[in-house]
């Protein structure tokens, strides 16, 4: 199939001149964002495709212990980007940063971790460097002959699978949600390179100014949805924010958190931090549990890695009862209370003693 150039404006690129694997390392001023380090160990794969292209890692600020985290999980070089203007986070400034240094570094693929701030960068640096960019990938290959990237994500609402490429232009960038892929380990005899990189993003287009730093409320000071063994979900069947207190309760005795589906979060019972699925975090417990949760396909591609699923619903046809290993039908009213007293009254495990999934 012969390829049309799409943006004829658009000066011409040489992709020969593009090479190696970069990564936006994300973090929050004391530690880096998991997701970051689980694009380094993604990176390490595509490299092997590109016949070991450098994996390197972008952070803007940073420490030194994030710049040697991220080269003991696989990147082989850090640029730490400094400048006046970058002390805290500012979506043109960042993304102006970040975009200087991957035109001086011409990297062939740039992943960004698909977190409200990535997924923000993202279309900014895109836009800047004049490039494509796939949001949300659930896959990432290489095809060989062409040294293409594969973007793979979902579409149509998620019911088919699309393999997306940007042949004309470079780099091709792909954002990825937290939790798709695994963490790598850390691999404390490996060396790479940390260089730092000065930016001019003084700039007299910059139009956005933060006026006012708010920190979103949780319901509980529970841990994040994707960083739980045990993570209870609630859905729209609750009915109401008292139904999540139950749920809290329930995770706290199960020593896990709470999650919540997409209409749990849009009537304001929990922050969007907490949504499962598709347009919210990828998680893989050892136990899931969905207490009102109809079991909607965007829901269902955000959980079905966990090794066992419960479902409790009122409705015995309701889809997330094709999923389970263990389902419930009745009102979970009924149900949750009679489960936290079980679950307490039971026997703890002695820290020898394995706990069952
Ligand atoms: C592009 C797109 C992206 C999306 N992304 C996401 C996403 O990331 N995450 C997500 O969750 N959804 C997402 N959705 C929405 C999704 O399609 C569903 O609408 C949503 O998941 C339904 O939420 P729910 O299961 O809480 O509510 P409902 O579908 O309303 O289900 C409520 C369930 O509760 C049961 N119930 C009622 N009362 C009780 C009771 N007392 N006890 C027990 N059970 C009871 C009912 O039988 C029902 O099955 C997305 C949709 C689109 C189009």
């Amino acid at each position: 199939m012969s390829q049309q150039n799409i943006c004829p404006e658009w000066p011409e690129i040489r992709r020969e001149e593009y090479r190696g694997v970069y990564v936006y390392a994300e973090h929050d001023g004391n530690s880096l964002k998991d997701v970051s380090l689980e694009l380094i160990g993604k990176a390490r794969q595509l490299a092997v495709d590109l016949d070991g292209a450098e994996v390197a890692a972008i952070i803007i600020g940073g420490t030194d212990a994030m710049a040697r985290e991220l080269v003991e999980t696989g990147a082989d070089r850090v640029i730490r980007i400094v400048g006046e203007g970058l002390e805290t986070y500012n979506p043109v400034r960042y993304s102006m940063a970040i975009a200087q240094v991957l035109d001086k570094y011409r990297p062939e693929i740039v992943l960004i971790g698909g977190t409200k701030r990535g997924r923000e960068l993202a279309a900014y640096i895109a836009n800047t460097l004049k490039t494509g960019i796939t949001a949300d990938c659930t896959e990432l290959e290489i095809d060989k002959a062409s040294r293409d990237l594969i973007a793979i994500r979902p579409t149509f609402g998620g019911n088919v699978l699309a393999g997306i490429r940007c042949p004309q232009r470079r780099p091709q960038m792909a954002s990825v949600r937290p939790g798709v892929f695994p963490k790598p380990s850390r691999d404390p005899t490996r060396r790479g390179e940390v260089i730092s990189e000065r930016v001019d993003v003084q700039d007299g287009r910059m139009r956005l100014v933060a006026v006012e730093r708010k920190v979103e409320r949780d319901v509980a000071d529970l841990p994040p949805v994707e960083k739980a063994d045990v993570v209870v979900v609630g859905g729209r069947g609750l009915g109401s924010a008292d139904g999540f207190h139950l749920l809290v309760e329930l995770a706290r005795a199960l020593n896990g958190t709470i999650g919540a589906s997409l209409m749990a979060v849009r009537a304001g019972w929990a922050p969007h931090t907490r949504q499962v699925g598709q347009t919210g975090k990828t998680i893989r417990p050892r136990v899931y549990i969905g207490v009102g949760v109809s079991g909607a396909v965007q829901h269902i591609v955000g959980m079905l890695e966990s090794k066992v699923i419960i479902a409790i619903n009122t409705d015995r046809n309701a889809p997330i009862f094709r999923y389970v290993d263990y389902g419930v039908v009745g009102d979970y009213k009924e149900i949750i209370p009679r489960l936290i007293e079980l679950v307490k009254a039971a026997p703890k495990p002695t820290p020898t003693e394995k706990q069952p999934v």
